[in-house]
């Protein structure tokens, strides 16, 4: 039986009953009591280079003793190495200037948010605010980036949320040529939905995004905080579709599974910045920078990303053949190691919270997406044998 701790003296907005987690190694987890756990979750897609790292913990704890903090009043040599690193793996993917850090995925977005306004209001003037959302998105818990998650499981109980946040159905590029003029400041999407189902964007859709974008001059917020960073089995999953971002979000696995997001400013918002314009006291961080560095330099190789692909191949077959032989399992989603499968059943969530509590009790642990998808994304650093094993205790707890 897992160690569970029940009613933890955390809000209730969090289960009232936790599995409680002492140690991680590779892609297992131990509970306080010794049970392991094959993680099929990574943190939710933050841990992509697995637990126990020594190497990122000798990289923190060098640099803890040195520096740990200096606000945004001053630099220091791991911010700018890694800004630098980062501009230069975006380099195909948009015309990036300068990074902004933040600490959380929602801020990274925040980001986004104000600097696409403060482009719109500098070079349009005021009344050209809207930002343009879809269906299924997520990009965070704070007001502005829930103001453009168009989810009322998530946003009823704290309206009036921002006004002018406008709603067009995700892939349907008719709704969106409709809907998006010059009113609107930023378009923002995520190329998978990784909170909302895994739906995947088409290339058609990533096309009109960019030509309509372009016409408006409408800044393209691209969300990659859950599929940044090799999740995909490449870099950057725009690239699987073609979409061109003005802006792009990062976090998740950046930080290494310290608290670290990166917004990659356009040269054109760069110029128009003044100091003070935004900032994050904890951003940017030399400690949370310096293990990034690390992380980056081992996602951006072309032989993990290889590898990554390889996995997400493997993984992919084994979820069609599950989709074939289960009959609960409907559908399979999503882009290499972030991938869903959609439950029918009456009350899916029910099913799912069955399911999952199953696979934990057998030691393997996944996670859940919308309502009705149950969601895999494991450290990207897996191996084939532990895919298939976690995989296999899945397809035990399936009718
Ligand atoms: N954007 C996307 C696509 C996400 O998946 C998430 C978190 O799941 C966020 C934004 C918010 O990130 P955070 O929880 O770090 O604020």
């Amino acid at each position: 039986m897992s160690r569970l701790i029940k009613d933890p003296p955390l809000p209730r907005n969090y289960a009232s009953e936790l599995l409680l987690l002492d140690h991680g190694k590779g892609v297992h987890l131990w509970d306080a009591d010794g049970n392991r756990f094959l993680d099929l979750g990574a943190g939710i897609a933050v841990n992509a280079l697995g637990y126990g790292r020594r190497d990122l913990a000798r990289i923190a704890a060098r640099q803890m003793k040195r520096l740990v903090h200096v606000s945004n009043l001053y630099a220091t040599q791991p911010g700018v190495d890694l800004a630098s690193r980062l501009l230069s793996v975006t380099r195909g993917v948009g015309s990036f200037a300068a990074v902004q850090f933040g600490s959380s995925g929602t801020e990274a977005n925040e980001a986004a948010l104000k600097y696409a306004r403060l482009y719109a209001n500098k070079t349009r003037g005021p009344g050209h605010h809207k930002i343009l959302s879809f269906t299924g998105g997520f990009h965070g818990r704070t007001l502005g980036a829930l103001s453009v998650t168009p989810n009322k499981k998530y946003s009823e109980p704290f309206e009036p949320l921002l006004p002018d946040m406008v709603t067009s159905r995700f892939n349907d590029a008719d709704q969106m040529r409709a809907v998006l003029n010059e009113q609107f400041a930023a378009v923002i999407v995520e190329v998978v939905q990784g909170e909302g189902g895994l739906t995947c964007m088409s290339s058609e859709f990533a096309a009109a995004l960019n030509e309509r974008c372009r016409e408006c001059d409408v800044m393209l917020i691209v969300d990659e905080v859950q599929t940044g960073l090799g999740r995909t089995g490449r870099l950057f999953a725009c690239d699987h579709v073609g979409l061109k971002p003005d802006i792009l979000t990062l976090a998740k696995p950046l930080g290494g599974g310290l608290p670290l997001s990166a917004t990659m400013v356009p040269r054109k918002i760069n110029e128009l910045l003044q100091p003070g314009d935004h900032g994050s006291t904890f951003g940017g961080g030399p400690v949370t920078c310096s293990v990034a560095a690390r992380v980056l330099e081992l996602i951006s190789d072309d032989r993990f990303l290889a590898r990554v692909a390889e996995r997400a191949g493997e993984l992919a077959g084994m979820l069609d053949d599950l989709v074939r032989s289960a009959d609960e399992i409907f559908e399979r989603r999503g882009m290499g190691l972030l991938q869903g499968l959609v439950v029918s059943a009456a009350d899916p969530a029910a099913r799912i919270a069955q399911i999952m509590t199953a696979c934990r009790e057998q030691g393997v642990l996944l996670l859940r997406s919308s309502g009705n998808v149950v969601r895999i994304a494991p450290p990207l650093v897996i191996g084939a044998g532990e895919l298939e094993k976690g995989i296999a205790v899945l397809r035990g707890q399936l009718k």
